[in-house]
């Protein structure tokens, strides 16, 4: 089936939807993105993505080429033209079409490109099985850039030796999965998740599902943690805008919780599907 897909205005079929190979985005990874999760063809967490959306943009010396609710505007057009029930919205912006130079060009027009991708997000989740890797990636992992190829060959990697994904481990202490934010929960209960900092992306499931989890009585430590640790935890967990709260049951073959997802994994996905469904717009 072919998607209506947004490109810089206008609203068209997938396969006519074209950009520049002189495009920033391509030739620099000189471009962020975003994405939001849609349940019941609404929008989970928009304005924290938005926010992020604009902070990125910042980082890298972009404006933000609209407001807030042209921004909503145009993911509901998205979600409604397309049917979307359940699935998400990518959103791209690149600094804009130049002839190659690295020097930002100054006067030129931003691109802005947004599709809708249809997913499975509030189903029943099978735990991951990761590996750990020493993570490659830049140093500021806060900014929500294109630049995805160390992601994309970590995750690829884990896949060719039968895992479903990595976790990424700096200077003894993990990081992030390929595309998400990863907790260990210990044998006192306590959630334990990385604090923020130019090492990881601020998740905004992480925001969102660190305050639910907090508002319910659970313990939460933002610190560091290692490998080891996390091999020895109680349960581990990774968040995603794609996968909400999915639980990790094993680590370079190490099994956790049984080789079963954890219940506290479990807890948490089910309550922020339940509030993602309520607060979703
Ligand atoms: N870390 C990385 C490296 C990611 O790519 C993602 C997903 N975009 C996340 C964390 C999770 O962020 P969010 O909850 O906003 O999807």
């Amino acid at each position: 089936m072919s998607r209506i897909v947004y490109l810089n205005g206008a609203f068209i079929p997938e396969e006519e939807a074209s950009i520049s190979i002189f495009d920033r985005g391509f030739l620099f990874a000189d471009a962020v993105y975003e994405v939001t999760s849609v349940l019941d063809g609404k929008l989970v967490d928009f304005d924290g993505h938005m926010a992020r959306l604009e902070r990125s943009l910042g980082e890298v010396g972009m404006p933000m080429p609209m407001d807030r609710e042209a921004w909503l505007a145009l993911h509901r057009e998205l979600v409604v033209k397309n049917g979307l029930e359940e699935g998400c919205v990518y959103l791209q912006v690149s600094r804009g079409v130049a002839d190659r130079n690295f020097l930002f060009p100054e006067n030129v027009s931003q691109t802005v490109v947004a599709f809708t991708q249809l997913k499975n997000l509030a189903g029943e989740k099978k735990g991951l099985r990761v590996v750990s890797i020493p993570d490659i990636r830049w140093r500021r992992r806060d900014i929500k850039t294109v630049q995805l190829l160390a992601a994309s060959m970590s995750k690829t990697g884990a896949k060719k030796q039968g895992k479903d994904d990595v976790w990424m481990v700096e200077d003894g202490f993990v990081t992030e999965g390929s595309s998400s934010n990863t907790y260990i929960v210990t044998s006192e209960g306590a959630i334990v998740t990385r604090q923020l900092s130019s090492s990881i992306l601020p998740g905004i499931t992480r925001a969102a599902v660190l305050k639910l989890a907090e508002e319910r009585g659970f313990v939460i430590e933002e610190r560091p943690f290692t490998l080891d640790e996390a091999k020895a935890a109680q349960e581990a967990f990774v968040t995603s805008a794609t996968s909400f709260v999915l639980p990790v049951v094993e680590i370079d073959g190490t099994e956790l919780s049984g080789g079963v997802p954890g219940p506290t994994a479990r807890r948490l996905n089910e309550i922020y599907i339940e509030e993602g469904r309520r607060n979703a717009i």
